[in-house]
């Protein structure tokens, strides 16, 4: 049994089917769905998208840029610029890519139901568990039960099983706030429209921004510091908050700022990495598992990688879940945990360094090579 059918839920479901394993997802919400915004997908994961054999229809979705660029988002000086064309996929055999979200989902998903080893259930929020030996009875918000013979977690950051299995309350808010929008590309001014991933990095905010679905879409995600915490995400943005905090930024920052009505909000937050998040039958996995701040664009790419390493350990040592749920947390939380704390790092002295700390960081970016890199991006042992 699967808890949330998120990117790392269905991930999970399509690779236990890869070894001819049967599973059920169970979704809270009353449909399979993704927000709409757009997420950066690096060769690590598309290394993951060929065993789960769907990389043909990431492929015809995605966006593939030509470059990651980071500019001072007060001088537009570019401190950053890594090319993504011919000889960075011939280093990593990979691509980098861009896609919108629900098209992620969505690839997901389509071949999730051409399994017949797979049943997915919405609507179906699930309360807590009992690991009963030989096998784990969960029982949902209505009271329904189901029983399998092992339980996943991928009930991302506000997990109800890992408040059992690791019980560290809360997760920890960042400080930070995103703000997030997508638009027609007709609408954005001629320089956001290139294809690439350019980011303006200023005193305590930055904006992201890329084309998306074949180049249709414009994708704007905004960060700045704040106090601010309301539980939960996805809630509607004050643009003026957006404007003040922006208002030192360059024209060409708030003229894509000022493109957008209705921005959707944000808290972010992650955990401190832990190295058990398992007990007997249930397991965790991707932001329940090791919830990271989006600074390396990792999260999600994390939860796919976990779901092929989980399906190859269960493969191994065929019903012994207990075993193969230790040997796959094993493999998983070094990797996991240098993304989380890495991307601590780069939240805050790459992406909002003010002053000396600033130019440390150009000085830090300008020596950066596509090396520095490979301990992400050469990928797990597929
Ligand atoms: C601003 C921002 C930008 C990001 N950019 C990137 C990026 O560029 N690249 C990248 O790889 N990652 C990125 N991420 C991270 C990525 O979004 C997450 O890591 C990823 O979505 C985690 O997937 P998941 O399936 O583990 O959890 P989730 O996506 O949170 O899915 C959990 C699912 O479980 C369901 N659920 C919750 N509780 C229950 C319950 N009790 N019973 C049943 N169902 C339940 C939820 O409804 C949901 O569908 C970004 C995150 C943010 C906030």
């Amino acid at each position: 049994m699967i808890a949330g059918g998120g990117i790392g839920g269905l991930a999970a479901a399509l690779a236990l089917s890869k070894i001819g394993r049967a599973s059920l997802v169970l979704e809270q919400a009353s449909e399979f769905k993704e927000v709409g915004a757009g997420i950066q997908i690096s060769p690590n994961v598309f290394m993951m998208f060929d065993v789960l054999g769907i990389a043909e229809a990431i492929k015809q979705i995605a966006v593939f840029p030509d470059s990651l660029t980071i500019r001072d988002a007060l001088t537009a000086e570019q401190v950053m610029h890594i090319p993504l064309g011919p000889e960075f996929l011939a280093r990593f055999r990979y691509p980098y890519g861009v896609i919108y979200r629900p098209d992620l989902l969505d690839a997901l998903l389509r071949a999730c139901k051409q399994s017949p080893l797979i049943a997915l259930h919405t609507g179906k929020s699930v309360a807590g568990y009992e690991d009963r030996n030989t096998h784990v009875t969960i029982r949902t918000d209505d009271d329904e039960i189901f029983e399998g013979a092992a339980l996943v977690g991928a009930d991302g950051l506000w997990s109800r099983i890992r408040e059992r299995i690791v019980g560290d309350g809360k997760p920890r808010v960042a400080g930070h706030i995103a703000y997030r929008a997508v638009l027609p590309i007709e609408k954005a001014p001629t320089h956001a429209r290139e294809r690439r991933v350019t980011l303006w990095a200023g005193p305590k905010i930055h904006l992201v921004h890329y084309p998306l679905r074949r180049g249709e879409l414009l994708n704007l995600v905004a960060v700045f510091h704040s106090d601010r915490y309301e539980e939960g995400w996805d809630k509607y943005g004050d643009p003026e908050e957006l404007n003040e905090k922006f208002k030192h930024a360059r024209s060409e920052v708030r003229e894509l700022l000022a493109l957008i009505e209705a921005w959707r909000m944000w808290v972010l937050c992650d955990r401190d990495p832990v190295k058990h998040w398992s007990a007997g039958r249930v397991t965790l996995l991707g932001d329940a598992a090791h919830p990271t701040l989006q600074y390396m664009a990792q999260g999600g790419c994390m939860a796919i990688e976990d779901a092929v390493v989980l399906a190859r350990k269960i493969e191994i040592v065929q019903d012994d879940f207990a075993r193969a749920f230790v040997a796959y947390q094993e493999d998983r939380y070094l990797r996991t945990a240098r993304v989380q704390l890495t991307s601590r790092f780069v939240g805050d002295y790459v992406y909002h360094p003010r002053g000396p700390a600033a130019e440390v960081r150009n000085q830090m970016l300008q020596n950066l090579t596509r090396e520095d890199m490979a301990w992400l991006y050469d990928g797990i042992k597929a």
